[in-house]
């Protein structure tokens, strides 16, 4: 649905004829937010040909510092204090954009600056319109985010909006490579805020048949097996040697399915080396698990059900250890997740009876998670615009999903400034 005035004011005229004949199903629409959300979407998509084409890559340093050059103009044009901060390791500056004013609540609002894309993939994946699709490497995921939250604040300075007692904006460049460098900024940020709402983007309507918000997503993690045997001629004296190669094989085979038995925890071997020539037993070899992490205490779990597993060896005089680590913390929506959704699905009422899905979950890591660690911040993901292709090719976004996302930004930070913390 594209909110054309003409069909505003016909929508409005039939809304007040049904109010006179019996309540209508949903509350009408903030319409002088609504007036301002879709005189903003011809901007809204200027912002995104602009950073789209600014490419910028997750490993690829010069690009990203020409994005956030731009981002940072950006904020500074809107009236925060901008600070453009290094990230701890890896690439992408972190800019923290903070506004002060005259309400009593601290809100956050979290998306990424970089991309999956190698420098270059414009050259193929030009930037281009059909129909309600506009393309672009990185236009949803997450730059369509980026757009939604600088129009936002566009839309509410312009509106004199100033109800809230902090007002956050924190956008980092190393989110496609797990933020090593952002996720600690994010998390400790996050934990001086009340609400932390996070633009990645929501699966377009090929996929989703309707926009949504996400309630929760996995963690990562690695699990790494070593073993330490003894080597010796494979030849004439097999014997003497302890082969670290069949242990291995012994304990990846004992562990395959150990993740099943514990709550909000994933395991799959992936990856195995051993032995460097034919005719020598090998005394070292090493396997390397990719691990989904749904439950905060899972990763722990899981070491020590490793750990048990290690006493029990096949190749004896071997030495067996396992290593869980943790990368992006899972984000695990509380009722607190449940009830600004609740909340948003209302407002996407407000625009005609908009659905709105609540997604219980995805496989994919997000910053969320980073921003929900210390339970501090009630958090809610998936404000940025509808989209698909992200992670692949062709990455698109839907025109149509810009002014109802537009307005639910806006229209849910205008609410809980209103509600008591
Ligand atoms: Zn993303």
């Amino acid at each position: 649905m594209t909110f054309k005035l003409s069909t505003f004011a016909l929508t409005t005229m039939a809304l007040s004829v049904s109010v006179l004949l019996s309540a209508p199903a949903h509350a009408a629409p903030d319409a002088a937010l609504l007036r301002a959300a879709q005189a903003a979407q011809p901007a809204v998509i200027v912002s995104l040909k602009d950073m789209v084409a600014l490419e910028s890559g997750t490993m690829d340093a010069p690009g990203l510092t020409r994005m956030a050059d731009y981002v940072q103009a950006r904020l500074q044009a809107l009236g925060g204090q901008v600070e453009r901060r290094k990230a701890s390791s890896g690439n992408g500056d972190i800019l923290i954009a903070r506004h002060s004013g005259t309400g009593k609540r601290k809100f956050m609002l979290i998306a990424h600056m970089d991309t999956i894309y190698a420098p270059g993939t414009l050259q193929t994946q030009p930037i281009k319109q059909d129909g309600n699709r506009l393309y672009g490497p990185g236009i949803a995921d997450d730059k369509g985010g980026i757009a939604v939250v600088l129009h936002t604040l566009q839309i509410l300075k312009a509106a004199g909006w100033k109800d809230y007692a902090q007002l956050t904006v924190v956008f980092n460049g190393d989110e496609e490579s797990s933020s090593n460098g952002s996720g600690a900024t994010i998390a400790a940020l996050a934990a001086e805020h009340e609400v932390v709402l996070s633009y990645e983007p929501t699966a377009a309507k090929a996929v989703a048949k309707v926009e949504g918000v996400l309630l929760s997503a996995a963690g990562t993690g690695t699990a790494t097996l070593t073993v330490q045997g003894r080597s010796s001629h494979a030849g004439a004296a097999p014997d003497e040697g302890r082969n670290a190669l069949i242990e291995m094989a012994h304990q990846v085979l004992q562990t395959a399915d150990i993740a099943k038995t514990i709550p909000g925890a994933q395991l799959n071997w992936t990856q195995a080396e051993s032995g460097k020539v034919r005719n020598q037993i090998p005394d070292q070899a090493s396997a390397s698990a990719d691990v989904r992490l749904t439950a905060t205490d899972a990763a722990a779990k899981l070491q020590a059900a490793l750990d048990e597993k290690a006493k029990a060896h096949r190749v004896n005089e071997t030495r067996v250890s396992y290593v869980v680590q943790t990368g992006r913390p899972p984000y695990v929506g509380d009722a607190r997740t449940r009830e600004l959704a609740a909340k948003a699905q209302a407002i996407y009422a407000e625009l005609d009876d908009r659905p709105l899905y609540l997604h219980p979950s995805t496989g994919a890591g997000t910053d969320a998670g980073y921003a929900s660690m210390s339970g501090k911040a009630a958090v809610l993901e998936s404000m940025g615009l509808a989209g698909w292709g992200y992670h692949a090719r062709d990455e698109y976004i839907e025109i149509d999903s810009i002014v109802p996302r537009l307005y639910l930004s806006a229209r849910l930070l205008m609410q809980l400034a209103q509600e008591a913390p």
